[in-house]
């Protein structure tokens, strides 16, 4: 996806969705659209149809190992032989080097198929080896590539802990400098996608230094105290190995400490930003197989005399989950755009796209099935595992909840800065009154257009007159953004970080502005390209606006007028004696 013409123009050292917080439309990183690069184009077509060819004979087996919770060796030696390990590794290690646009795709096609297949390719790419990748040195690449670009060596992430989750930072493995410079490493890591199968570790352990307290080190499965427990038992992506691992006394080479000694929670927050995309791609794909399964069951099934895709509540489903797709495509790949064009920083957006692919597909799944009735709730149907595997998107890879706080914490931290240099600003407007006006002057501007409306960023693109209508949405809305975050900001100061239901309101209009230009840029590109699906890609954008602005207009509401304090209320009450106290008799 790395069109020249688009990413020649962007701004590598901007993040659109932190603009977005001071009421910028940041207009160079989001229009053109890009399109996907020559290259990717070339070598995606014959690997999505070797992938078809590959899965599609398997789906009576899919769901029998679904039943089972295995993924057999042959079946994994097949995923080997197509290379579907070595798709983002470079040439020169045994690689495919594609993209991040393009292996995006490919695991949307994967998980058309079945969403286990994802993971086991996915944990290996997305964040088991992800991090040799972004900061192994030369001797580690040389040493591990081209094993696990063949797929010999597979790759799993292990952070999590019994007592860490979402507190990543917490953990308890430990590794303690030997006097030769190897590490021993001791801990334990639940719930490993593919831990069971493994043979290259990436480890976050503490180490404690004055460097910081994590590091992240390269182990190998073979090595003596590694272990790893059975395949867990899952409610979902029952097939894709979920263990276990373990590290006893394990003798760590120095020269397989990744990155710099301390420096592992960053690493460990870069995997996990540039992997989300692969979340992201893999819902695009499971969303367009529901939609082909839902559609079709429509015109298949006869109710009252006629097929169910007659009737008005049946088509206002599939045209949502129709909506939900289109914009989760348009964010998922813009984001892989950002990535693949060098882009610095772009956690915050590639946060939303996991947000709002996983949240999608979930609506997704549930209409698709509700849409089966009946059948969908049937085991000889896919719809209800396709609804059970896709609950755990907004679980791992961060939770939703703790993403929702990211957006809006570090889309406000800038604010933040800028705030506190406002302050230094007045307090040093004596010594150094140019500097100091000059802050001052912007933050005045921009108050004055927060609320005015007067001056405030407009989207100067020309675009089609039906897009134009909506762009004023998205540029009321980023003003909006900006006010509500001053303000909050203002309110709150610091203690902000402790306020859950305003971050919420925040970060989720910081979602549905992001989402909403990817999908108005998308949907330029292909009323310019008159594209024969311009039209109905028009009235995607409408129908998409008209919820969001629903959406964000009562997030913005909400902070004046809410029911937190009852909520407050209400949570103590069945959390005091945890459960809930009322009864008919
Ligand atoms: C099938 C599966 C595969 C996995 N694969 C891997 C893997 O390969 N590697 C790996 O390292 N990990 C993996 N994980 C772990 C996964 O990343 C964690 O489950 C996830 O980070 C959440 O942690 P937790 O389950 O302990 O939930 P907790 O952190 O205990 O959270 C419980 C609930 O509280 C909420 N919560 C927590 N803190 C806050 C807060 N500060 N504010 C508001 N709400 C909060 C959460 O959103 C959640 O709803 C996997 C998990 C599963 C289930």
């Amino acid at each position: 996806m790395s069109d020249d013409s688009a990413s020649s123009s962007l701004r590598l050292d901007r993040s659109v969705a932190k603009q977005l917080f001071f009421g910028d439309i940041f207009e160079e990183n989001l229009f053109p659209y890009p399109t996907i690069g020559v290259r990717d184009r070339e070598l995606l077509g014959p690997i999505l149809d070797a992938i078809d060819d590959f899965l599609k004979p398997q789906h009576a087996a899919f769901r029998q190992w679904d039943e089972r919770a295995e993924q057999p060796e042959e079946f994994i030696q097949g995923l080997r032989d197509m290379g579907l390990f070595s798709l983002i590794i470079p040439e020169e290690f045994g690689g495919l080097a594609l993209s991040n646009a393009a292996y995006s795709r490919i695991l949307g096609q994967t998980s058309s198929h079945e969403s286990s297949v994802s993971l086991t390719i996915g944990a290996h790419s997305s964040i088991g080896m992800k991090g040799l990748l972004l900061w192994g040195n030369d001797a580690q690449k040389a040493r591990y590539l081209p094993r696990l670009a063949s797929g010999e060596l597979i790759a799993a992430f292990c952070l999590t802990e019994a007592g860490a989750g979402s507190d990543a930072a917490s953990i308890r493995t430990h590794a303690k400098r030997q006097d030769d410079g190897s590490w021993l490493l001791n801990g334990e890591k639940i719930w490993i996608t593919n831990g069971g199968i493994a043979g290259f570790y990436t480890v976050f352990a503490r180490t404690d230094t004055e460097a910081g307290k994590l590091s992240a080190f390269l182990v190998e499965a073979s090595w003596p105290g590694v272990a790893h427990g059975p395949h867990e038992d899952k409610m979902g992506i029952r097939s894709s190995n979920t263990a276990t691992v373990s590290f006893t006394d394990v003798r760590v080479p120095a020269e397989n400490l990744l990155g710099e000694e301390g420096h592992g929670f960053k690493v460990a927050m870069s995997i996990l930003n540039s992997g989300r995309t692969g979340l992201g791609g893999g819902s695009v794909g499971a969303m367009k197989s529901l939609i082909h399964l839902a559609t079709e069951q429509a015109h298949a099934r006869h109710q009252f005399g006629r097929p169910i895709a007659e009737f008005g509540l049946v088509r206002e489903k599939l045209a949502q989950m129709t909506v939900d797709c289109f914009a989760a495509e348009s964010t998922v790949f813009m984001v892989a755009h950002y990535i693949d064009s060098g882009c610095e920083d772009y956690s915050l957006e590639a946060a939303i796209s996991k947000v709002f692919a996983s949240d999608a597909i979930q609506r997704c799944a549930h209409e698709a099935l509700q849409i089966a009735a009946g059948n969908g709730f049937m085991k000889d149907y896919p719809y209800e595992r396709i609804t059970r595997d896709s609950r755990i998107l907004s679980i791992f890879e961060g939770t939703n909840e703790i993403l929702r706080l990211y957006i809006a914490l570090s889309g406000l931290k800038d604010v933040g800065a800028s705030l506190n240099e406002l302050k230094h600003a007045v307090n040093s407007i004596f010594n150094d009154p140019i500097k100091g006006f000059g802050v001052l002057s912007g933050y005045a501007q921009r108050r004055f257009s927060q609320s005015t409306g007067i001056g405030a960023d407009r989207v100067r693109r020309e675009l089609a007159p039906r897009l134009a209508v909506l762009a004023k949405v998205y540029e009321k809305y980023a003003t909006e953004l900006a006010r509500i975050g001053d303000e909050a900001l203002r309110q709150h100061g610091r203690a902000i970080a402790d306020q859950q239901f305003v971050l919420k309101r925040v970060g989720d209009l910081a979602i549905d502005l992001f989402v909403g230009l990817c999908v108005l840029a998308r949907v330029d590109a292909l009323v310019r390209q008159d594209d024969p699906q311009a039209d109905a890609a028009q009235h995607i954008a409408e129908v998409f606006t008209a919820q969001a602005r629903r959406r964000m207009s009562r997030c913005v509401r909400g902070m004046q007028r809410n029911e937190d304090a009852g909520l407050e209320v209400l949570a103590a009450t069945v959390l005091k004696d945890e459960r809930y106290p009322w009864d008919v008799i």
